[in-house]
């Protein structure tokens, strides 16, 4: 279990991560998500005792992580991808990383076959892809049998079937009883990975509830409604509350009524309709409504809410 409490962190005048509480509980996959700039590296950076925290404390399984007696063992880590600047071979690279951990030869290859680099296990991991060197970094993670990983950005850089492969092994380890704590700032990408969400915005908390639960939170509803008299079936909708958009090709787009509702509206006045169809927001476009005024926009942007900028696309990888 991870333990973040009143947790902050100052670079300069810029509040990266902004009294910052939750929990991560063990055994199941936590997303940690939130739009580039949010927070969540620092955050975790801060759990791994690479950074004083200005506030508060971070604590696994009740301790700091520099009061560990033996770290790697309690907690495996996979931080921003970074190209593995090593003449060694991927074999090579994790026994090193193994002795200075006192962990045995055979532990480096019942890893070597867990992550599935047995083919690539003698070439020299500095030549590595970056979804490979990211499968290295999460064989390297693995490598103590911790009880808790925290993985910044794990999908980054994969491809289709690397991205399927990680989040089968991240349900698997939560599935044996381990904390798993993964970031990303892709929505979709968390909402089939993840059991439960910690949403960040400007290093503040936006959520921290289970994926389905912030899945339904997050899914506006909405109805597109065509008929030949647009007019009257405005003014019928928005005499019941209603809210009307007018659509390019003719269509209205309403909110805050339902499609029922709808239909018998326009049967109790008479209007032919041509189209009733609910709508849900994609994902996405609800995490970035959700988040839009705690998107990082650069330097004018740290201490007002600019609600009117435009997010950073969340597509972006990670800078
Ligand atoms: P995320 O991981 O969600 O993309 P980060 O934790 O990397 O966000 O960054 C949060 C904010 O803190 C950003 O504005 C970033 O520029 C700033 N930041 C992060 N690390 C440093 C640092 N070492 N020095 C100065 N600013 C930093």
């Amino acid at each position: 279990m991870i333990e973040v409490r009143d947790l902050s962190k100052r670079y300069g005048d810029k509040l990266a991560v902004d009294h910052l509480s939750f929990s991560v509980e063990p055994g199941r996959v936590t997303g940690f998500l939130g739009p580039n700039g949010a927070g969540k590296s620092t955050t975790m950076r801060l759990i791994l005792g690479l950074d004083r925290p200005n506030s508060g404390t971070a604590t696994i399984g009740g301790r700091p992580y520099r009061e560990l007696s033996q770290p790697l063992r309690v907690v495996g880590a996979l931080l921003e991808a970074r190209a593995v600047h090593s003449g060694r071979s991927a074999f090579n690279h994790l026994l090193v990383l193994a002795q200075t951990q006192s962990l045995p030869r055979r532990r480096v290859d019942e890893v070597i076959d867990l992550i599935g680099l047995r083919e690539v296990a003698g070439q020299r991991a500095g030549g590595f892809s970056l979804g490979m060197g990211q499968r290295l970094g999460i064989a390297a993670a693995l490598l103590g049998d911790p009880k808790v990983l925290v993985l910044d950005e794990p999908v980054n850089g994969l491809d289709p079937e690397g991205i399927h492969w990680i989040r089968n092994l991240l349900k698997r380890l939560a599935g044996e009883g381990r904390t798993v704590f993964v970031s990303s700032h892709l929505m979709n990408e968390m909402a089939v990975t993840a059991d439960h969400l910690i949403v960040i915005g400007r290093g503040q908390l936006i959520a921290d509830c289970p994926t389905e639960e912030f899945i339904a939170r997050s899914s506006e509803k909405s109805v597109r409604v065509k008929g030949p008299d647009r007019d009257r079936l405005e003014q019928l909708i928005t005499a019941e509350g209603g809210r009307v958009t007018a659509d390019e090709d003719g269509a209205l787009t309403v909110a805050d009524l339902e499609a029922p509702r709808i239909g018998e509206l326009a049967a109790g006045a008479g209007l032919v309709l041509h189209e009733l169809t609910p709508q849900l927001a994609s994902l996405e476009e609800a995490f970035m409504e959700l988040t839009r005024a705690s998107v990082e926009y650069g330097a004018q942007a740290h201490d007002t809410a600019a609600t009117d900028a435009m997010p950073v696309p969340l597509e972006a990888g990670p800078r």
